[in-house]
């Protein structure tokens, strides 16, 4: 049994007017059975006053994104290592966001997967196909290579989370059906067992887009899915409690 992984993404959301969230998750975890682990990424402008929120709690806190390198003159980045250092345990690389607003590749997403490794937070590497190539039917090969490009070999021991999020069911409240999140994620598991064997066995798959309290219970039952990656129903506590609820 692997233990699932409840992580919410606020994206470009959140001020210090948002910190109350994370106090209420904190609170709201302690009064709940210990089945699963929790994660907030907010902004990078809040890691270190949430990390501090979150302090000693069984929630944990990460970041939306990293650079590759340990540090030097890239304007507005933030490598691995400062997380670490702002109380960041995780880091998400390669949302399908990044992929398309900043243009990253599944090359870069592997280096700065690998820098997150070299950091001591764990990655969670994203992987999505879009409406197109779902309708083209090639949901599977993208997922392939998709992963092949974005798992560095520097993970081989399992230390990195998987997230499938299909790009066409982030922020559109269209989810994907427990059918089509069965297949892509059996075939992810396979392909993790394939490439790194017993380690791959543990690796968490978490299913992202559109994720809510109504249908998490259905998705979070399926054998390979071992957690969400939660964007829109993590900025509201209750609604991302809900959903650690239905995880556990
Ligand atoms: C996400 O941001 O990774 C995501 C899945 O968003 P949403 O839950 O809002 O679809």
């Amino acid at each position: 049994m692997i233990r699932p992984l409840i992580a919410g993404n606020w994206k470009m959301n959140g001020t210090s007017a948002m910190l109350p969230v994370v106090q209420e998750v904190v609170t709201g975890l302690s009064a709940r059975a210990d089945g699963a682990d929790c994660l907030i990424c907010p902004p990078a402008t809040l890691l270190e006053r949430a990390a501090k929120v979150a302090q000693a709690s069984a929630l944990a806190i990460g970041a939306q994104d990293c650079h590759a390198k340990e540090a030097g003159a890239h304007t507005g980045d933030l490598s691995a290592e400062m997380i670490a250092d702002a109380g960041g345990r995780y880091v998400i690389v390669g949302h399908s966001e990044r992929r398309a607003d900043h243009f990253e590749s599944s090359e870069i997403v592997a280096n700065k997967a690998a820098a997150a490794k070299r950091a001591g937070i764990t990655p969670i590497i994203c992987v999505g196909e879009t409406l197109e190539e779902r309708e083209a039917g090639r949901t599977l090969e993208i997922i392939s290579d998709q992963l092949a490009e974005s798992i560095p070999d520097a993970v081989c021991d399992g230390s990195f989370v998987v997230a499938y999020e299909p790009v066409w069911a982030i922020g559109t409240g269209k989810v994907a059906t427990t059918e089509q999140v069965d297949e892509v994620h059996n075939a992810i598991r396979d392909k993790l067992n394939q490439r790194f064997a017993d380690a791959g066995a543990s690796v968490r798959i978490l299913y992202g887009g559109s994720m809510k309290p109504d249908n998490a219970a259905g998705l979070l039952s399926l054998q390979n899915v071992n957690g969400g990656l939660i964007g829109g129903a993590s900025l509201k506590a209750a609604d991302f409690l809900a959903i650690y609820d239905a995880g556990i």
